[in-house]
Parts: C-alpha cells; structure tokens; sequence
C-alpha cells in the first residue's frame, strides 16, 4: 500500500477464517509501499458455506490475486479455474492469481516458502523425518521431494491420512507417529508440521507442550537439523530444547515470509519484491501481538 488509496488502486488479499491475527497483511503492504505499487492488501474472513460465493465476488470486484488459509486451502480447488500440477499434488492452494484470458488459477507457494531456509544452507540428500500429516505436511513432503531431501518418512497419527500420503507420494515411507523413536538416529532433518507448541489461534496448544520430548530429541545425530513449521512463540519448545542440545532450529517465520515474496512477486508479474522489508514486517507485528 502507498498510504494513499484512491480509484486506482487494486486490491490483493487474503481470505480464511480466521484471519484477523494473520502476518501477511503488514508484510505484504510493506513491500507494496516500498515498491510504490498502487495496490492494497486486505484481509477477508469468509465462512466455509460462503466460499464459492465470495471467489466470484473477488473477480466481480477486480480482485488481482489472493492468498487462501485454514480452512479454504483445499476446498478452494474445484472453484478454480487452473491448478499447477505442485498445488494438485499437494492437494492444496495458498495463493491464486488471474489468468490472461480470464478465471482464477492456483498455486501452492507453501512449498517454495518451505525449500527456502533448506536450499540456502545447501542441503539435499539427507535423511528427513516430518512428523504430522495434515495440510502443511503435505506442502512440506511436496517440497522435499523437490529439493532431494531423501530417504524421506512421515510420522502420523491418523493411518488414513498416512495411506493416502503413501497413495500420493509411493516414494517416501510412512510411520505410526509410536513407532518413530528407532528412525531417530538416522534422521538429520526433523521437521515439525504439527501444531503442538503452537501458542495461539484455532490449534492452540500448550506453550510448553512439544512434538517430541528432550530424551527423543537426543537421540538425532550431532549436527541435526530442526525445522518447526510454528513460529509462535519463537522460539518454540521443540527449537529450544533442540537448540539446547547443540541441534541447529530453523523456525517457520521464514517459510512465511518466502511463501509470500514468491506469492507477491507473482502478482506484480514477476517483480523482485523487498524480502527484508517483508521479514522486518512480520517479526514487528509478532513483536507487537
Ligand atoms: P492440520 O491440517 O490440522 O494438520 C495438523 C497435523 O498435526 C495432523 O496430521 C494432526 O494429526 C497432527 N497432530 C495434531 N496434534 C497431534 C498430536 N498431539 N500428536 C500427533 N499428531 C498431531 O494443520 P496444518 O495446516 O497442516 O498446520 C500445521 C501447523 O503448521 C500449524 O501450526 C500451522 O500454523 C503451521 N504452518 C506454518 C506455515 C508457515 O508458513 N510457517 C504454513 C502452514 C502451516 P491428525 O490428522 O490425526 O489430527
């Protein structure tokens, strides 16, 4: 946003439910401002009943693209026009932009916010556990399998969600979340995509609790990597005590940053976007919630 709106101005924004505690309208109205653009983003709470009615209202409205949270990212699929073959795999859309000749299409910038932290520190071909199996793990296992980070297992509660993970991904090995103690030791790359130790919103959980106890977490080799999807509180019980026992903690707040430089970028049609001014963004509205 430039501080000014007026009747140029075109609208970006972000619909869910909840959506009023969310991050990205400060990072993404930061980077606008920087930039100059003539664009304002805006949260939408849409109730799930009222999804399909609302994606039209965005067109009629000349909405130019938006971001799609909990609870819409998979619902929102079959209302869209196109879908990318990541976001179809990953049976998940967080951002959706206008196609040229009209109608909406839909991409998964989960994934490369995800890959960010992990190409930078050049990492591939180690062996990775990710333990949850809901809508981010899938993301996450999407952007593994991009990135090389093999052999790949999942860890989950739910023998359902694992077999249709297993249904999707043959490549990578599931794993009833009581059985993953033994694969610890092999594993240099944990990544949380559960909520536990999240400290607020819809999942909350104990601030204290984790995913995993400081006995388990001793049991991953010297110079592990551990990479919590959360990033509230920062850091979280799990990257804490991690961090504790010499392992090396990436929090999610740079997977929320990166997924929305690549979200933003691709609105403005493929313009470099100010990434720091974005980061500065988020971690000063943390700072202040
Ligand atoms: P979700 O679809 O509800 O999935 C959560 C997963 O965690 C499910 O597999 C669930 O198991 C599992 N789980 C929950 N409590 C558990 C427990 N006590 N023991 C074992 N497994 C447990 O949620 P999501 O959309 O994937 O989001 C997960 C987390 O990632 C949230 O904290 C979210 O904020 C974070 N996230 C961060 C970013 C980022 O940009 N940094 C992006 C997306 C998500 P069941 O299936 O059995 O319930």
């Amino acid at each position: 946003m430039t501080g000014r709106i007026s009747g140029t101005t075109r609208l970006l924004g972000l619909i869910g439910d909840p959506v009023a505690h969310s991050l990205s309208p400060a990072m993404h109205n930061a980077a606008l401002a920087t930039l100059g653009e003539d664009y304002c983003y805006v949260p939408f709470p849409v109730a799930s009943d009222r999804l399909a009615t609302a994606v039209a209202g965005l067109a009629v409205i000349g909405v130019q693209g938006f971001n799609v949270t909990i609870p819409h990212k998979q619902a929102i699929l079959p209302l869209l026009q196109h879908v990318d073959s990541r976001a179809a795999a990953v049976g998940a859309v967080n951002t959706v932009y206008r196609l040229p000749e009209g109608g909406w299409a839909g991409t998964n910038t989960d994934i490369d916010g995800f890959l960010h932290p992990l190409i930078s520190l050049g990492l591939k071909g180690i062996p990775t556990l990710v333990l949850g199996s809901g809508g981010a793990a899938r993301a996450v296992i999407q952007g593994c399998l991009e990135g090389g980070l093999q052999p790949l297992r999942v860890a989950g509660r739910s023998p359902q969600k694992l077999a249709e993970l297993q249904k999707t991904w043959p490549q990578i090995q599931v794993l009833p979340w009581v059985e993953l103690d033994p694969y610890l030791a092999q594993t240099q790359l944990l990544i949380n995509t559960t909520p536990i130790g999240m400290k607020a919103g819809s999942n909350a959980h104990s601030p204290t609790a984790s995913p995993l106890s400081r006995e388990q977490l001793r049991l991953l080799p010297t110079g592990a990597i551990v990479y919590d999807l959360i990033y509230v509180p920062d850091p979280t019980p799990l990257l804490r005590m991690a961090a504790e026992l010499g392992h090396t903690p990436i929090t999610g707040l740079e997977m929320l940053v990166q997924q929305g430089a690549k979200a933003l970028s691709l609105w403005l049609g493929g313009k470099p976007v100010p990434i720091a001014v974005m980061r500065q963004a988020a971690q000063q509205q943390l700072a202040q919630s």
